[in-house]
């Protein structure tokens, strides 16, 4: 996936919930990435606030939580976290580091979704018109 459109998906995916809450204000939203969508946080975080410009996200505070690979091996059982250093961003490749296997279930690090959305929400006897 493309920085530019997972950018694009996170604004949206923002403004449609702040809408659907009656927000008149985003304060804060975290957003989970994990390290096997191979997408750059601080490049989307750039492009969200581009995309985030003249709509109701400006100013908000966004953090971005990178969620590290996890995996278990078919092989030998072996679970846990990858050391992401060292693996190919272009073509991941990643073996067990127990016994070197391939087949491996990714159990974590493919997220790459809205985790929360802080928003100040308009009150109901005391509308701005
Ligand atoms: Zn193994």
């Amino acid at each position: 996936m493309h920085e530019l459109s997972m950018a694009d998906a996170i604004v949206k995916t923002v403004i449609e919930s702040a809408e659907k809450n009656d927000a008149i204000e985003v304060q804060e939203v975290t957003v989970e990435i994990g390290q096997m969508t191979m997408l750059n946080p601080e490049q989307i975080m750039f492009m969200v606030e581009i995309l985030s410009e003249d709509t109701i996200l400006k100013g908000a505070k966004f953090n971005m939580e990178e969620i590290p690979i996890e995996i278990k091996c078919e092989s030998c059982n072996f679970e846990g976290k990858i050391d992401f250093e060292g693996i190919d961003h272009y073509a991941p490749i990643i073996n067990c580091p127990a016994c070197e296997g391939r087949e491996l279930s990714i159990t974590a690090g493919r997220e790459c979704n809205v985790k929360n959305i802080k928003i100040e929400q308009r009150e109901e006897d005391a509308q701005d018109s």
